[in-house]
């Protein structure tokens, strides 16, 4: 049985998975959409109309996982030292995680160096245009293709993001979020909405109303323009019946490795010669350590190396963390010392 959603739907029975939705009501929500983002977009600075197809990649990669309060003022340095793919190709890798700070998931930051080692090499220091080309870069999956491919190029794309998601599976389908990642019926799905004309402005806006108004949290239904058409706010708002996964920062690995990260990248700031720390440092109680080797610590170090203890007096398990990071490319251990990769 099709289900189909139009402008006088039931407000109180639940709709397909991806229902099809009428023409009329299609467009009531592009042109809603389009003008409240007219209206109502953020001024980030990778959206001014000269932002290179190269910055507009950057902005996309630090955005993932992490809230844009957080990556502007991290973006804006890394354009002003690495203003193309040539420029961070070349700059060495200790540098490019020191920069990448606190943003998190430091792997996208050696992902984007390589992806920038490709484009400078093999494409003459240009961003490819299209979906395809953009996902043979490493690092780059489809969302972040999409996404490029339309805000730097100006294609027509179906750019997915869980905002984005969210936003057409409570209008649509009366559920409150959708499911942990799309499938190809979901991706054609959505394809629908994207405008022939306007695509831009329809991906870009989308995804901020689904950041600003129709929230994972405490979406603003009082003032939303769509709220006349919303299924599942005529619903209700029934939550859905699996939680989302809340993701535990204390305690788990990726604290401390996130810790004993900060250590290489104050010691790297620091400019510690020989580069780097002990690993004594970490993996030896203090009892049986050398106390030269906390001596030739700068003050800083010292004190991102006592945040490590304080963290987690289990050896072994620094030690296996240790090896992870070495083993990612995100530090390297030379002479018994751990440093930021060169
Ligand atoms: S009415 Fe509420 S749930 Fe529906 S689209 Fe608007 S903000 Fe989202």
């Amino acid at each position: 049985m099709t289900h189909r959603v139009g402008l006088e739907s039931n407000a109180h029975r639940s709709a397909a998975p991806f229902p099809e939705v009428a023409e009329p009501l299609v467009r009531r929500v592009q042109t809603t959409i389009t003008s409240w983002f007219s209206s109502a977009a953020r001024d980030l600075p990778w959206r001014e109309a000269d932002t290179s197809a190269w910055a507009v990649l950057v902005s996309e990669i630090m955005s993932q996982q992490t809230p844009v309060a957080r990556v502007e003022p991290r973006w804006r340095e890394w354009m002003e030292a690495w203003p193309t793919p040539a420029d961070l190709a070349a700059a060495p890798t200790a540098d490019v995680l020191h920069r990448w700070g606190r943003l998190g998931y430091p792997r996208r930051a050696l992902r984007l160096q390589e992806a920038a080692r490709v484009i400078a090499e093999d494409l003459d220091n240009v961003v490819p245009t299209t979906v395809e080309e953009l996902e043979r870069l490493p690092g780059i999956g489809s969302y972040t293709a999409a996404a490029v491919a339309s805000f730097a190029h100006g294609r027509r794309t179906t750019v997915l993001d869980t905002n984005v998601r969210r936003v057409l599976v409570r209008l649509f389908a009366g559920r409150e979020r959708p499911t942990a990642s799309p499938g190809r019926k979901e991706t054609d799905w959505a394809a629908r909405f994207v405008p022939e004309d306007d695509h831009v402005r329809w991906n870009a806006g989308v995804m901020e109303f689904g950041a600003l108004i129709c929230t994972a949290r405490s979406p603003d239904c009082a003032a939303c323009p769509l709220r006349d058409i919303c299924t599942w706010y005529r619903l209700g708002r029934p939550a859905s019946a699996t939680k989302p996964k809340i993701q535990k920062w204390t305690g788990t690995d990726r604290q401390l490795r996130g810790a004993i990260m900060d250590v290489l990248k104050t010691a790297h700031a620091a400019d510690a010669r020989p580069a780097g720390v002990r690993v004594d440092l970490f993996t030896t109680s203090v009892t049986e350590l050398d106390p030269e080797f906390v001596e030739e610590l700068d003050e800083p170090t010292a004190a991102a190396v006592a945040r490590v203890r304080e963290l987690s007096a289990d050896r072994e398990r620094i030690a296996r963390l240790i090896s992870d990071l070495v083993a990612d490319g995100l530090a390297g251990k030379v002479d018994g010392r751990l440093a930021l990769p060169s």
